[in-house]
Order: structure tokens, then sequence, then C-alpha cells
């Protein structure tokens, strides 16, 4: 399928690895320019060299951190004029309802809430002007189905999803399309983090800890950063220009919901 989307300008934020890769390399595939972010250089430029060699197209990198003000200025400076915003950060850290206090809760707002929701704020009037737009948020099954573990997420990223609902259907007249998308269990360093937390939680190995969440999921395995990519890119095609203000789970049928 032609995503209609050659020649478009991407910004995918915290793209050097994982998920947000995922999403770059199926953009880069479509003949979308790429801006990359994530804040270790080496990993950033290499990722950039190897979408640039496979696919041939034009990719800006800024090694910053997309959390904060300062690193939020830099990428948009040299990101310039852009159609396709992909959001994205590191997941909080793993713990227990009780282990956070109002500083844990802050930092997880801004790197999984008001970090969207600034880049949003900044781009979307410029697509609005110019009639076409895609936003698509990383966000997490966790959105759906709450995961014990994973409070700071769960709570964080339900504020996002509220803003995106109201957000979408306000800017959709405009051309501006933006939905969610929600990965459950994905094969990246992410899944290896928490699979260790598991282990060492439970006294159990890596592969048993891995074997007791891949048990979780219908499709017996872990996703792919490069189906949740695939999926991510026909989210900002042409073809999604009615589908507004939606929450795509991606999880092998592990939230076991009828809708
Ligand atoms: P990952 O494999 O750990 O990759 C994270 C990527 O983001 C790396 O490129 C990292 O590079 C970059 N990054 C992290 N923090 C950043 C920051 N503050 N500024 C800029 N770049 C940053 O993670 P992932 O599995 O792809 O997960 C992506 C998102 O999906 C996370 O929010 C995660 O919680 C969520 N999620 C993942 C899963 C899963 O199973 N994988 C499930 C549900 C939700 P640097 O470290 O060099 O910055």
């Amino acid at each position: 399928m032609d995503l209609g989307i050659r020649g478009k300008r991407a910004l995918v934020c915290a793209s050097s690895k994982g998920l947000g890769r995922g999403c770059a390399e199926a953009l880069a595939e479509a003949g979308v320019a790429l801006v990359l972010n994530a804040r270790g250089a080496e990993a950033l430029e290499t990722t950039a060299e190897e979408i640039r060699t496979a696919h041939g197209v034009e990719v800006t990198t800024v090694a910053a951190d997309i959390t904060t003000d300062a690193g939020r200025a830099a990428v948009l400076d040299a990101a310039g004029t852009l159609d396709i915003l992909v959001t994205n950060a590191g997941g909080p850290p793993p713990g227990l309802w009780s282990d956070w206090d109002r500083d844990d809760f802050i930092a997880a707002l801004d790197s999984n809430m008001l970090t969207p929701i600034a880049l949003m704020t900044t781009l979307l009037p410029g697509m609005m002007e110019r009639g076409w737009g895609r936003v698509v948020n990383i966000t997490s099954g966790s959105v759906k189905a709450p995961i014990p573990q994973l409070g700071l997420s769960n709570s964080a990223r339900a504020g996002l999803t509220g803003f995106v609902a109201g957000t979408a259907r306000q800017v959709a007249g405009k051309g501006v399309i933006i939905n969610n998308l929600l990965p459950g269990i994905h094969a990246t360093d992410r899944a290896v983090m928490l699979d260790t937390t598991v282990s060492k939680a439970q006294g159990i190995t890596l592969e048993e800890a891995y074997a007791q969440r891949t048990a979780t999921i219908p499709a017996g395995r872990y996703g792919t950063a490069a189906e949740f990519g695939a999926t991510c890119a026909f989210l900002c095609s042409q073809h999604a220009g009615f589908m507004v203000g939606q929450n795509i789970l991606l999880d092998g049928g592990a939230i076991n919901a009828t809708l």
C-alpha cells in the first residue's frame, strides 16, 4: 500500500532504539524525511546512518533530553517545518503505589504527559495553517488496563489520553489527525528492564520472567518494533484521515476486553 506521505517531514522523539526507532524506520520506508532524537548521541548517529543507507531519506539528528524545555527547544529549532509528530520518551520506573512522592509524580507527568502536550501545542498551529498534519503519541496498554507495578505510567498516560481525546476533535477539521498508539509488551530494552525487575522481585531467572510474561499474551510472543512501526506509519498516512482521537492497542490480545 502506498501510504501517500512520500516527501513529508517527521519528528520522531526518543527514536535511537526500540519502538521509536521502529516508527522511524517505517516512516523512512514510506519516503518520509526524519528528525530523530535521543539523549545518547552514539546510538542516535548509528541509527540515523543505518536508516539513511537503507531508505535514502534525509535524516537530521538532535541529541537532547526531550523531557526538558532546553531539549525540546533544540529539537524544534533543528526540525523546522514538520508534517508529522511522533511523541515518545522513556517510561517511568516501576514500583508500588506506596513508593512515590510528589517529585516522582511530577517527573512522570513531565516525561509522559506534559512533554507530548508541549510538542503538540507548539506544532499543531503550523499543521492547521498548512491544512495537513499527523500526530501519533506512543502511550501504553496501561491506559486501557492498569499495570500494578507501573502506577506512575498509569497516571501520567491517562492524563495525556484525556488531553488528546479533547484536542483531536478540535483540530481534525483542519486536516490534522491525532491518535495514540498503545504498546503492550514488545521486545525492546524496556521489556528486558521490566523482565529483570520481575526476576529480581520473584527470585527467578530472566528466562523464567520472560516465559511468565509471554504466557500472559495470547499471541504467545512479545511484539516487535517493526510491526509497531508499521502501524504508526499507517496512522501517519493519507489513509488515516478519518481516524480521530483513537487509542490503538497493540498487545497480542493480552488485555482481555471486548472493546
Ligand atoms: P527503549 O527500548 O528503552 O527505548 C527508548 C528510546 O528512547 C531510546 O532510543 C532512548 O535513547 C530514548 N529516550 C529515552 N528517554 C529519552 C528522553 N528523555 N529524551 C530523548 N530520548 C529518550 O523503550 P521502548 O520499549 O521503545 O519504549 C518506548 C515507550 O513505550 C516508553 O515510554 C515505554 O514506557 C512505552 N512502552 C513500552 C512497552 C514495551 O514493552 N516495550 C510497553 C508499554 C509501553 P536514550 O536513552 O539515548 O535517550
